[in-house]
């Protein structure tokens, strides 16, 4: 069992309204379970929202809103759904300011992405879950 960020699995949460449905994650729901989770849903956000960003250690809206509160409070809720489970591996979406692992954009709004790892994926590495990206598969 592994955690997916749920817009890989076509859910429709992303910031956007729309999703991120994925061939090979799409697949591999076939053969494992998979458990959807949008933490920034979690952390309370409505569907659609404002685009976010990482700036440091913050997250901030396109028009300037320090959102790192809900970000972490969506997190948390990430990480008590997977001890719940024990679960110990996740897939989530590549660059997301939440679900991002290894790559995630830069504060500027511009396109340019940057190595680290998002709100979400930090706290699950460090309470040891394996976090892989869709890239991965
Ligand atoms: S927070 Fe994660 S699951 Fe939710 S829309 Fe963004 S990338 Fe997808």
């Amino acid at each position: 069992m592994k955690l997916c960020s749920a817009c890989l699995l076509g859910i429709k949460c992303r910031y956007d309204g729309g999703d991120k449905a994925n061939e090979k994650v799409l697949e591999l729901a076939k053969r494992e379970i998979l458990v959807p989770v949008c933490p920034e849903q979690l952390g309370g956000l409505s569907t659609p929202r404002e685009q976010t960003e990482p700036k440091g250690d913050r997250v901030v809206t396109k028009s300037g809103v320090d959102v790192t509160d809900i970000f972490e409070k969506g997190a948390e809720q990430v990480l008590k759904i997977a001890k719940a489970k024990g679960i110990k591996s996740a897939i989530l979406k590549q660059k997301s300011p939440s679900c991002g692992c290894g790559k995630i954009y830069n504060g500027t709004f511009s396109g340019i992405i940057i190595e680290g790892d998002g709100i979400t994926t930090k706290l699950l590495k460090e309470n040891g879950v394996e976090v892989l990206t869709e890239e991965d598969l």
